[in-house]
């Protein structure tokens, strides 16, 4: 056993200094990245924001709702092959991710797909991305894929991201035991605090000219600002997008006034006994369900809340003085905060 004493944070352990600066105004900054790829000679250009692979969110009108926005949207994997297909041929989904695990019926599908249309940008997502089969299956989609932007995970250690891009990912997705429906952290007792997860993969990766996104976490734009200060090039919502006319899931009403109002939705995770019912027959016996299932207030169109998102990066940009977002890291310093902000916004 051994212990490990550095300090290592979460987005509500810091809160980002304010800088000098010579930006006038909110308009003059500049959200779009545009991000090479390690494996291939293409780039992408847009705001990097990924909607999560779950059901509720990571569905067709999310792609088309935040690829509008110049955001992406990795989908979530239970579509079928002749859905994806005749998505694949829009061009909404250029800014879209094909989405699938390593199980042997995912690879199937994903062959079957890509006979037929075109797939540039392949989400390779495990829970545990700690294991050898899961680097072996890196690789294998690099050599069947050689021109595609490839995203796997989930890791959170520098070593393992090395190991991943080195495999054949483009972008590592950080993240383990963060999300807002995940139990895995009190199941388990395993994770890692999502900033200190960020900055440390970040470092790895950007060593190796890889990528990174921060998954998982985020419960306001503060916390996805606080990502793109630690290093994260992409951040990945689940929480914080669900809820929406995008989203799948049935819109629960409350009477208000002899009026029916559109008051809650579903959301749940992936791993949640309501997802393995919905997919997998129920929980196998071998395994305990690592999310769970709660409402969340019904918002509305997803551009409003894109709106505030960008609204609150952009702020950020002027106090910390960077003009693009690709100088938001060099910028950033963070101060800790932990307790006293716990007792600001409430400990959860
Ligand atoms: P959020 O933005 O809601 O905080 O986090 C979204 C992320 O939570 C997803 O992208 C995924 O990595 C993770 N996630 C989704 N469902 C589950 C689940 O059932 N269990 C665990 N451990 N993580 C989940």
């Amino acid at each position: 056993m051994r212990i490990e004493n550095d300090p290592k944070l979460d987005f509500k352990d810091v809160l980002i200094r304010p800088k000098r600066s010579t930006l006038a105004s909110r308009s003059n900054v500049d959200l779009d990245r545009t991000l090479p790829f390690l494996h291939t000679n293409a780039s992408w250009t847009g705001f990097p924001l990924i909607a999560a692979n779950m059901d509720v969110v990571g569905t067709m009108r999310m792609a088309a709702a935040l690829g509008a926005l110049g955001a992406m949207t990795a989908l979530h994997k239970h579509y079928s092959a002749d859905e994806l297909v005749s998505f694949f041929r829009t061009p909404e989904s250029a800014n879209s991710f094909y989405s699938l695990g390593i199980a042997e019926a995912d690879q199937e599908k994903l062959g079957v797909v890509s006979k037929q249309v075109a797939i540039r940008k392949i989400c390779l997502d495990v829970a545990n991305g700690y294991s050898e089969k899961f680097i072996e299956a890196v690789s294998i989609m690099r050599d069947r894929h050689p021109d595609a932007l490839i995203m796997a995970g989930n890791v959170v250690t520098g070593d393992m991201t090395e190991a991943l891009l080195l495999a054949g990912a483009d972008i590592v997705k950080v993240g383990i035991g963060p999300g807002s429906v995940c139990t895995t952290r009190r199941l388990t007792g395993v994770g890692y605090p999502q900033l200190s997860a960020i900055i440390e993969c970040a470092d790895a990766a950007h060593g190796l000219k890889g990528l990174v996104c921060g998954d998982g976490g985020c419960t306001v734009p503060g916390d996805i600002a606080k990502a793109y200060g630690g290093g994260a090039d992409f951040v990945m919502l689940g929480g914080m997008l669900a809820g929406h006319d995008e989203c799948d899931g049935e819109i629960v009403y409350e009477e208000r006034n002899g009026e029916k109002i559109p008051a809650r939705m579903q959301f749940y995770g992936m791993s949640s006994e309501t997802a393995m019912k919905k997919y997998a027959g129920g929980v196998a016996k071998y395994r305990a369900a690592e999310g769970k299932t709660v409402e969340v207030p019904y918002k509305g169109a997803v551009a409003d809340t894109m709106q505030e998102i960008m609204g609150g990066v952009r702020s950020m940009m002027t106090y910390i003085g960077a003009m693009k977002l690709k100088e938001v890291s060099k910028r950033t310093t963070f101060i800790r905060v932990g307790a006293q902000l716990n007792t600001v916004f409430g400990a959860d």
